[in-house]
């Protein structure tokens, strides 16, 4: 028995002096030298009492010693668990208690107040700061440097991930090593990489697009990495000219577009650039290949199914929407139990390898969810194109059903973005007396215009049927989002549930 993402994604480092990791401040790693600091590590793991199976969780800065925790959980066989740095001691908590992990590892600076809590749980507690030092990376420097991974199966568990969890409890989301290693064949060959990539990798690791998506393709195929601690529009800026591709969330593409040093000479060596995790305005798409001349690339996925849908490399990019299924994802649009006809909306349900295992001591929610022919249903709705381009509608529980009518959102959204003077919408249900929920619009005006909300809805009047027109509006700075990128309609409904009050 081998380790099958082992074998794909870290074994192949060996001796490799090139450098894998550029850092911002121009220092590199090389491949074989991280791949020592993952065998090092992973014996000081052992030594913490780390077995296969055993779940490491780590809510730590993102550092080449991070994502080299990744790489030695997967040769332990161990099952990874990166948090968040924003969660708070008690959603820690939960999350500790939940998953009972073995070794649980956070910033010095949080030890004397996470201490206990990991000690509550059964977990050693092991710490890495944001300059990479810490106990664990104490513990390894007298380790040797090779480790033999432990033997793995596809199905073995490699990853659990919470789901961000708007709605109710976060769910850990089983991903096996099948999932996470098709996936990343799949995307590197769609997307071309080859081993003389350079991506720019500005995201958070404690995700599925930084940690699998970027780092898994680039490590599948042999490339190179500039890896930043974060988003920074200067340093990004800085780099680009060094890269090759980069991937990102929407807000990355309006901010370097709101910074007049992006033109075309800059990226004039970037071969792709990939947006997710949030819809990409067609506006930003448009904005974006005007200055620079280059089409970005979406792609849909979330933390349960890795990605699965993408537009082409080499056909047309559409913008506003996310292209066709994943080679070996199959994909369908359904209203209950029955698919609905082309054209028309419904919930996107995907099945193939890419497809977690179900949500961590939760059967009841993974039956609800997994459906007993495969299919996952993933809660977005969508709708095809003519040519099999899939549109996101919208989140199933953002549908705003007033007066008894459906109204997605994002199709007032759409007409509110067009409005002149609007940056961006957001359209949400809120409580009404007489509808039950009434379209309710937060509007944030584009840099340096001053909008009237009265203004904006008097710009969409007539384009909309009556019971889809919002019924009030709010113009506001900006919208509430998370650490993707993703608008937070929950934080609004929270907002602004008293507006229509009787
Ligand atoms: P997460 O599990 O945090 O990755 O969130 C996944 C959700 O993000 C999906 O279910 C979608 O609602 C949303 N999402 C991801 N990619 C896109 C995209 N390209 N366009 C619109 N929504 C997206």
């Amino acid at each position: 028995m081998t380790n099958p993402l082992h074998d794909a994604l870290f074994a192949p480092l060996s001796g490799r002096h090139s450098p894998l990791l550029i850092l911002q401040d121009g220092t590199t790693l090389s491949a074989d030298a991280f791949l020592r600091r993952i065998a090092r590590q992973a014996h000081a793991l052992r030594g913490a009492g780390v077995a296969k199976g055993d779940r490491i969780a780590a809510q730590v800065a993102k550092t080449p010693e991070a994502l080299a925790l990744y790489g030695a959980a997967v040769a332990l066989g161990a099952v990874f668990l990166p948090l968040n740095p924003a969660y708070t001691p008690g959603e820690v908590a939960y999350f500790l208690g939940d998953s009972t992990p073995r070794v649980f590892l956070c910033d010095p600076a949080r030890q004397a107040s996470l201490a206990p809590m990991a000690a509550r749980h059964g977990a050693a507690l092991l710490t890495l700061d944001a300059q990479g030092g810490g106990t664990l990376t104490d513990m390894a420097a007298a380790q040797p440097d090779g480790f033999d991974a432990a033997p793995c199966g596809p199905d073995d568990l490699a990853a659990l991930l919470y789901t961000s969890g708007t709605t109710g409890r976060s769910k850990g989301a089983m991903l096996t090593q099948r999932n996470l290693l098709s996936n990343a064949q799949a995307l590197a060959q769609l997307w071309r990489f080859t081993a003389d990539d350079v991506l720019l990798h500005a995201l958070p690791i404690f995700h599925t697009h930084g940690l699998f998506v970027a780092s898994n393709v680039s490590l599948l195929t042999g490339g190179a990495m500039i890896f930043l601690p974060g988003f920074d529009a200067d340093t990004v800026l800085r780099l680009l000219p060094q890269a090759t591709a980069m991937m990102g969330v929407p807000t990355f593409y309006t901010r370097l577009l709101s910074d007049p040093r992006l033109d075309r000479d800059l990226v004039a060596h970037v071969r792709l650039f990939v947006s997710g995790s949030a819809p990409l305005l067609a506006e930003t798409h448009q904005a974006f290949e005007a200055r620079t001349g280059q089409r970005i690339l979406e792609r849909y996925g979330m933390t349960e199914t890795n990605m699965n849908t993408s537009n082409p490399y080499d056909g047309q990019r559409r913008a506003g929407t996310v292209g066709f299924p994943l080679p070996g994802v199959e994909l369908r649009l359904t209203q209950g139990d029955t698919e609905v006809a082309t054209g028309d909306i419904g919930q996107i349900e995907v099945r193939g390898p890419n497809v977690f295992a179900g949500y961590w001591k939760m059967p009841e929610k993974t039956a609800e969810e997994l459906r007993p022919d495969g299919f996952f249903q993933t809660g977005d709705l969508g709708r095809l194109d003519a040519d099999g381009y899939l549109r996101i509608v919208g989140r199933m529980k953002d549908l705003i059903i007033s007066g008894g009518f459906n109204v997605y959102p994002k199709e007032v959204e759409m007409l509110l973005d067009a409005v002149p003077g609007v940056q961006e919408s957001a359209v949400i249900g809120l409580p009404h007396p007489d509808f039950g929920e009434a379209v309710f619009a937060v509007v944030v005006p584009k840099a340096g215009v001053r909008l009237e909300a009265a203004e904006v809805l008097s710009g969409i009047g007539g384009r909309l049927a009556r019971f889809k027109q919002p019924k009030a509006a709010v113009v506001v700075a900006e919208l509430p989002r998370n650490a993707m990128g993703k608008v937070q309609k929950n934080v609004l409904r929270q907002t602004y549930a008293g507006w229509f009050a009787s």
